[in-house]
Parts: structure tokens; C-alpha cells; sequence
């Protein structure tokens, strides 16, 4: 039986800096081994959210007519900011990812309670 803990993620290292993952934010790698996401080398990564951003701009009729003003406000200022990242890719690009989650937090709930999916 392996032993459990060696999954634990917060026994994980980094791969770039060789600290322990701990609680900073990060992306496994090589369970259970990661990299910081401060720590790294996002020069080497596309932009993570293109799919994201593609679905807002084919989609956008369709979530003009779902959603209330108030959220379409929100979906556009979403989109905007992701075109404006994915310009400026790498650059700034732990910021980026670090800032998502928040930003995806406070449209992707509502666009799905109005069924529009986005992956
Ligand atoms: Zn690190």
C-alpha cells in the first residue's frame, strides 16, 4: 500500500525554487511536486484562458439575452480584462492567474444560473 501522505499535497515541492508548495498558491506538476505560481516560467505556457475568452466573444449574443444588465456589465468587464491579458502575455502573467479565479468567481455563477455555459 502506498502511504498516503505522500500525496499530501502540502509535502510537495517546488520545482523552481525547491520550497515547500505549502499554502502559496501553486500548480502540481509531478505529484506531489509543483511549481509556485509566482515562481514559474510562464514564458513557456500559452495563455490559459484563450478558450475562455473565445467562448465569451462567440457567445456574447446569446448571454446579451440571458443575463440582467448588471451582469452583462460584469461579462463585458471580464472579457476586457482576459483580451487585454492575453495581450500582454507573459507578462504579468502570475498576476494574472492569481487575479482569475477571483474575476471567474464573480461571473461565471450567474452566466451558468442564466444557462449559458463557459468552459
Ligand atoms: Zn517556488
Amino acid at each position: 500500500m502506498p502511504d498516503a501522505s505522500a500525496f499530501d499535497r502540502r509535502r510537495g515541492r517546488c520545482l523552481v525554487c525547491g520550497e515547500l508548495l505549502g499554502v502559496e498558491p501553486h500548480l502540481i506538476v509531478d505529484l506531489p511536486d509543483g511549481e509556485h505560481v509566482k515562481c514559474r516560467d510562464w514564458t513557456k505556457h500559452a495563455f490559459p484562458y484563450a478558450r475562455v475568452l473565445r467562448d465569451l466573444r462567440r457567445r456574447y449574443k446569446a448571454i446579451r439575452e440571458a443575463v440582467s444588465p448588471e451582469v452583462l456589465v460584469r461579462v463585458v468587464g471580464l472579457g476586457r480584462w482576459l483580451a487585454e491579458r492575453q495581450r500582454m502575455w507573459p507578462e504579468g502573467a502570475a498576476e494574472t492567474v492569481l487575479e482569475s479565479g477571483q474575476r471567474f468567481d464573480a461571473v461565471l455563477p450567474a452566466l451558468r444560473e442564466a444557462g449559458v455555459t463557459i468552459r
